[in-house]
């Protein structure tokens, strides 16, 4: 069995107070207790949750101090004495999900998600912005040690939530299932999960750039909410029959494409929220809903087995998401950019349509910024995935 020196002390991105900022200091490696492995976090992914834990703007509260991350692929270098399933040297990936009680109606189904002894990475427990971070050994995820660690990390939270979302749809391979927010990066990661499903995408967000991107990616058909005079009509169009989706993934984080998600969706068919618009409500049309026999539900994060289809998907070479990778100690850079992206917008001649495609399709992975200083060729407004390198 392989063994691995571990320091004692290790670089972290900590959270020292509600609101902010992340500080780059050294704080001690913790051990893992008797169920638990220490992974040697070597890539972790940056989230827009990752944010709000950081600016307290969710209802549920954080840990503090807190380190967050919750999309961190590395190697497991010690574990506690009960875990079997879990070797030293094993690669292993942390999600949000960082631990369950194994123990309650929920958990005894897999719905671990729902369970309310939930442990939440970079929320309720640290997370992956630090070199070695603990997690449940049930919980992490297995990831084959061919597996390029930096690009499976995204994999970890967005790949897992729209897996699961179109899991949830229930849609079969052939049929058609409407992304909304395709062009973000959960979106383009649906898109991607739904081919290799077998189902035909209908792609929908603002623009012709984010349209021709979408279709690379392998959407059937590309619906643009800015320039159509009548987007129920151009999604059911794009169906056969003209009868619409048999699902439709609500990955926006505005309250109108929820509004409207029931006109179009096919009779039997199925709507279901991912995105989290802030106190938005959800209202459709009591009469249409029975007589057609719609479904609307929610759907959260994987369970263990979600998350190994999910990698598994990746593994095949059939999900790609591209990204940026900075260091770890750029962390406050990237929150600056988000942050200043949502508050302000951006400048420039195109920024008020941009603007607009942002707000009304704010996706929570969606890292799209002007402003930021360029670091690689490519140009920072298509970056959607940001990813830490721990060193
Ligand atoms: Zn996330
Ligand atoms: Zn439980």
């Amino acid at each position: 069995m392989a063994t691995f020196d571990i320091p004692t002390e290790q670089w972290a991105q900590v959270v020292e107070k509600s609101g902010g900022p992340a500080v780059y200091k050294k704080i001690p490696v913790q051990k893992p207790g008797p169920d638990e492995v220490l992974i040697n976090v070597k890539y972790s992914g940056v989230c827009h949750t990752d944010l709000h834990a950081m600016m307290g703007d969710w209802p549920l509260e954080t840990k503090m101090p807190l380190v967050g991350g919750h999309e961190g692929a590395g190697v497991v270098v010690a574990k506690g004495e009960l875990v079997k399933d879990v070797e030293l040297g094993d690669h292993a990936g942390i999600k949000w999900l960082n631990g369950s009680c194994l123990a309650c109606s929920f958990c005894m189904q897999a719905d671990e998600p729902l369970c309310s002894h939930a442990l939440l990475s970079g929320y309720t427990v640290d997370g992956s912005f630090q070199q070695y971070a603990i997690a449940k050994a049930a919980h992490v995820a297995h990831l084959p040690k061919d597996l390029d660690l930096e690009a499976v990390a995204p994999v970890l939270c967005a790949g897992i939530t729209v897996y699961k979302g179109l899991k949830e749809s229930g849609a079969r391979p052939g049929q058609w299932v409407a992304i909304v927010g395709a062009g973000g990066g959960l979106g383009n990661m649906a898109i991607q999960y739904a081919k290799a499903m077998g189902l035909n995408a209908i792609a929908i967000d603002g623009g012709a750039e984010k349209g021709a991107a979408c279709k690379e990616l392998g959407a059937a058909a590309y619906v643009d909410f800015l320039s159509t005079s009548d987007l129920v009509k151009e999604v059911k169009a794009a169906t056969p029959e003209g009868l619409g989706p048999h699902a439709v993934l609500l990955l926006a984080v505005s309250e109108k494409p929820f509004q409207q998600a029931t006109e179009y969706v096919r009779s039997r068919g199925t709507v279901v929220c991912i995105g989290l618009p802030a106190k938005a409500y959800l209202k459709a049309p009591v009469f249409d809903t029975v007589v057609r026999m719609i479904t609307i539900k929610g759907s959260y994060v994987g369970n263990r087995q979600d998350t190994q289809e999910a990698i598994d998907f990746y593994a095949r070479g059939m999900i790609k998401a591209p990204f940026k990778t900075v260091g770890l100690s750029q962390l406050q850079d990237i929150y600056t950019m988000m942050h200043e992206n949502k508050v302000v917008g951006r400048n420039g001649g195109a920024g008020s349509v941009i603007l607009a495609i942002f707000a009304i399709f704010g996706i929570e992975h969606d890292v799209s910024l002007l402003n930021f200083p360029l670091r690689s060729g490519m140009p920072p407004d298509l970056i959607l995935i940001w990813i830490l390198e721990l060193v």
